[in-house]
């Protein structure tokens, strides 16, 4: 029986018509079941823009934005020969995003809620305009397909979490004909629906973790991600330009990697597949043909050291009390402060009267879990670090390797350390400036 396909398709390879036809030839002779993908290169970062824009700025500020979006997608239309019906509904939605733009305007407010609506115009636009040029290159049936009917989140807007079990009935009811009926459907990433029906998004970056829900929804074997990029490389080549590429790499390696930082996978994206044992494919859009990485349980290879990555926009948050000392329960108190306010930690170190503790730095914005972590004692905040990471296997086992890592470090200033969690990860906080130094130093001293 043939393989069952979900492929994605990222902002760079949906840039222009050109980018789309490329991507819509790989999914014909993939002869993948659905294709997930993200909004037109640069159109989530200008509706970002106009978000801010609509409550600060005169409207003659915000009036060139939206021209802009609208510009990007007619660019495309204009190269599709058969384009009036898809004009008219283009159209439709780009006059219902000016109208939304124009209320939050005169509100001068935008919620969680409104935002995720208005960055749902992203997704919603390319694939229906992707749609069309698929349809354009293949005598096969295609369908569009709105997420929002299988893609049930919680209603924590701006990054909701999937209800697998939800979603999991959805795909049963409405995404059939996509796995046995020989339809190629075509659909959004990155965009949800809470179970109140209100638009919702899963985080910036998030159409990788939405191509992945669907994999797992609909039951497929494969899940590919095709991006700018010819694989997973050891670090991000724009960092190192003599990266190299890797054939395969287990989820626990990818998985740390996309956590800490590489922005060539969103963080939860291996969860589902993992969960339900789809194998992963990363490659290029640009170049169908390479080689790409395999995503997988087992690997023939296990390196010491398989990759580095960085996780920017780092606070170190320090909260200190005598009240500590020859105390129980303290580190309770203290996350369940995170928890009620849900903010993630990423690493942690304690002392004897001392917790230290890495989060996104605009949390540090959020007053009222400042004010509530400052009842159990004094913080301090320190912005604008980088977390980098080292991943591969048996780091936590292998003598001499922290000699190594801080010999090469030359003389940037290491903030705080995590070793041991993980045989898969030792990261350590440095300041933003001299991440990208770390990193070409640590490249150097293990893999170059
Ligand atoms: P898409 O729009 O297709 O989702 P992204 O820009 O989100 O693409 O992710 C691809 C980018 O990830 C690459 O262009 C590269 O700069 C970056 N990247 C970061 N770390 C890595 C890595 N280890 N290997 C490959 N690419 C990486
Ligand atoms: N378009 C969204 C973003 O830019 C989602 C994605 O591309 O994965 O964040
Ligand atoms: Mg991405």
């Amino acid at each position: 029986m043939k393989e069952v396909i979900v492929s994605k398709f990222g902002g760079s390879s949906m840039a222009d018509y050109e980018a789309m036809t490329r991507s819509a030839k790989i999914a014909i002779n993939q002869n993948s079941n659905i294709v997930v993908v993200s909004a037109v290169y640069g159109v989530t970062n200008l509706l970002v823009e106009l978000s801010k824009k609509s409550c600060d700025s005169e409207w003659n500020d915000i009036e060139p934005l939206l021209k802009e979006v609208r510009n990007k997608h007619e660019r495309i239309l204009e190269k599709l020969p058969s384009q009036n019906e898809l004009k008219e509904k283009v159209n439709k939605h780009l006059e219902e995003l000016n109208t939304l733009v124009k209320g939050i305007f005169l509100l001068k407010e935008c919620s969680a809620r409104t935002y995720d609506s208005l960055l749902s115009f992203g997704e919603r636009l390319s694939s229906l305009i992707f749609a069309e040029v698929v349809k354009e290159n293949t005598e096969k049936d295609t369908q569009f397909f709105d997420v929002r009917k299988v893609l049930i989140t919680s209603d924590d807007f701006n990054k909701a979490t999937p209800q697998i079990d939800i979603i999991s009935k959805k795909c049963d009811q409405h995404l059939y004909d996509a796995k046995y009926g020989n339809v190629l459907f075509i659909t959004q990433g990155f965009i949800g629906n809470s179970i109140e029906g209100h638009t919702t998004t899963l985080g910036r970056g998030g159409s990788d973790y939405s191509a992945s829900l669907i994999a797992e929804g609909i039951g497929a074997d494969i899940l590919q991600i095709w991006t700018d990029v010819a694989g997973i490389a050891t670090t991000d080549p724009r960092i190192v330009k003599e990266a190299k590429l890797i054939d395969e790499i287990t989820y626990s390696e990818a998985a740390e990697l996309a956590t800490f930082g590489a922005k060539i996978l969103h963080p939860t994206t291996l969860s589902p597949a993992l969960r339900s044992n789809i194998k992963v494919f990363v490659g290029s859009s640009y170049e169908p043909e390479a080689k790409g990485t395999w995503i997988k349980t087992k690997v023939e290879n296990a390196p010491l050291v398989r990759a580095m990555a960085k996780r920017t926009s780092q606070t170190l948050l320090t909260l200190s009390t005598p009240k500590m000392l020859d105390a129980h329960g303290f580190l309770f108190d203290i996350f369940k402060v995170f928890n009620d306010f849900k903010i993630s930690v990423d690493s942690i170190t304690t002392s004897e009267i001392s917790v230290a503790v890495t989060i996104d730095n605009d949390v540090t914005h959020n007053k009222k879990f400042i004010d509530e972590l400052s009842k159990l004692g004094k913080v301090k905040i320190e912005n604008d670090l980088s977390l980098v990471s080292i991943i591969g296997n048996e780091i936590n086992h292998t003598p001499n390797l922290a000699r190594r890592i801080f010999s090469c470090l030359d003389n940037i200033n290491v903030r705080m350390i995590c070793l041991g969690a993980s045989k898969h990860n030792f990261c350590f906080l440095v300041n933003e400036k001299q991440s990208d130094d770390a990193i070409r130093f640590l490249h150097k001293e293990f893999i170059s």
